[in-house]
């Protein structure tokens, strides 16, 4: 029988401000944008800030009217980054087949791993108490036949929950749950099959696999089975990133060119930090742009040898920029690197000296958390001057 585990950090982003600004616990803190933000949304909140009805994925205005006193933080995605890469480190101490979800989740099939442990308990107890003592934070751990039940596991007993449902236990355990706790149900899906009187589990289990093959297709084949506590989907162990990308959402649609350039800039540096930090090199640079009326396009371009300096996929995205900026203003701009190799002929091709300015930049950007060294590119032109009236 498999066991499967799924280890989901508690309100990660939330959870690490609070870890390193002592006056943050205790208190409603919202991760995702400011205060002001007119687009942003929740990406994270802490416990506090839940019992006020913000949750993820909602509008940072909406957060805001729910929960007017909390503390909106607009987030540190690199130092998230770092601390999640910490704890990736242990997870892999503990199983060779991990497959990462997200930033703060993962699954572990630990088949043939239990032999290391007393018991279950003991090995969900040691993992929460290693990235305890690693990262100074709390995960919620599921343990269970397989994916789907250890991921609902994880959510059980949140935050700092350990949950583990043994094979002859998952169809009573499952019974009395909403369907839409079913992965893949959404508001829609649950909407319908409200409309059969289904709205829990087993209520699903009442109607026969044709009748909701029939009406679902695909989908209700699934559900059929997952009713039923059975989901035969492995737990697909992480190959290589094949892309990396970043952009952002202007607060307002942006008709300046020179402050597109500063922002690729920007986003150039971020992207470029991130591959030489894997040691990885891109043949394919691509920019995406949305425009004020929502039409987006992406445009790229492969080298014949691979990169992975701020200049050289610079000056790549920019050429991309000025040629195909087909219309102003601009609402979304993003940069994206692929075809991600790990042989980069990088010293072969670029001079000595540019790629130990980059290292030393590298190095002070990353101790610092944050950028404390950039290139002029990235920084905002200074307004030109108001031209007063040409004497005639
Ligand atoms: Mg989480």
């Amino acid at each position: 029988m498999a066991v499967i585990m799924h280890v989901d950090m508690d309100s990660f982003f939330a959870s690490v401000e609070q870890r390193d600004r002592p006056e943050l616990r205790g208190k409603p803190v919202i991760v995702g944008g400011q205060r002001e933000s007119k687009r942003g949304v929740v990406s994270t909140c802490s416990y506090e800030a839940r019992k006020y009805g913000v949750h993820s994925a909602m509008p940072i205005a909406q957060a805001v009217r729910l929960c007017p006193h909390g503390i909106f933080i607009p987030g540190d995605h690199r130092k998230y980054e770092e601390v999640s890469r910490s704890i990736r480190k242990i997870i892999h101490e503990f199983s060779p087949v991990v497959e990462s979800i997200s930033i703060d989740e993962a699954f572990l099939d630990m088949t043939g791993c239990e032999h290391l442990y007393h018991s279950l308990e003991h090995m969900g107890q040691s993992i929460k108490r290693r990235i305890y003592d690693a990262v100074a934070l709390t995960a919620s751990v599921g343990i269970g036949p397989n994916k789907f039940i250890a991921k609902l596991a994880s959510d059980f007993h949140k935050p700092d929950g350990l949950t583990i449902i043994a094979p002859e236990e998952v169809e009573d355990w499952l019974a009395p749950m909403a369907v839409d706790k079913i992965w893949g149900i959404g508001e829609k899906t649950a909407k319908v099959l409200a409309s059969w009187q289904i709205r829990t589990i087993a209520d699903l289990r009442r109607w026969p696999q044709e009748f909701l093959t029939q009406r679902l297709g695909k989908q209700g084949e699934s559900l059929y089975l997952l009713a039923r506590g059975i989901d035969n989907r492995a737990v697909e162990p992480e190959t290589e990133a094949k892309s990396m990308g970043k952009e952002t959402t202007f607060a307002e649609d942006v008709t300046d060119i020179g402050k597109l350039r500063q922002t690729l800039a920007n986003l150039v540096a971020i992207v470029g930090i991130r591959l030489r930090q894997k040691d990885l090199w891109a043949r394919t640079i691509s920019i995406k742009l949305r425009y004020g009326d929502f039409t987006t396009i992406s445009r790229s371009l492969s080298l014949p040898e691979p990169i992975n300096s701020d200049d050289g996929i610079f000056q790549v995205a920019e050429a991309l920029l000025r040629e195909n900026l087909e219309d102003l203003p601009v609402r979304l701009i993003g940069i994206y690197v692929s075809q991600l190799t790990a042989f980069g002929q990088g010293s072969l091709f670029t001079d000595p000296r540019k790629e130990t300015l980059t290292e030393l930049m590298d190095e002070l950007n990353t101790r610092y958390d944050r950028p404390v060294i950039s290139k002029g590119r990235q920084l905002a032109l200074p307004k030109a001057p108001h031209k007063g009236k040409e004497p005639t």
